[in-house]
């Protein structure tokens, strides 16, 4: 369970920067909710509140259909940082 272990602080962190809405282009500040094969982090993981966990979702799913972000990783395109390939 080392994915765990990148989560171990219980804040939200959309709240520590003050984030009111969260971009679908945004893939930044998606990235803190997403897991390395780009699903969607369960709060107990993220540790955000159930507000912008609720933001976050809606973003992802838009960043989904406009193709920012796959909907799947293929096993071998799983690589250490993901989101270096789409700077
Ligand atoms: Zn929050």
């Amino acid at each position: 369970m080392a994915e765990r272990r990148k989560f171990k602080k219980r804040f939200c962190k959309y709240c520590e920067q003050k984030v009111d809405f969260i971009d679908y282009k945004d893939l930044n500040g998606l990235k803190f909710s997403l897991s390395e094969r780009f699903k969607i982090m369960p709060r107990r993981l993220t540790g955000n509140c159930k507000r912008h966990q609720e933001l976050v979702t809606v973003a992802i799913k838009r960043a989904r259909q406009t193709a920012l972000i796959p909907y799947i990783v293929d096993r071998k395109n799983v690589v250490e940082s993901p989101f270096e390939n789409l700077r």
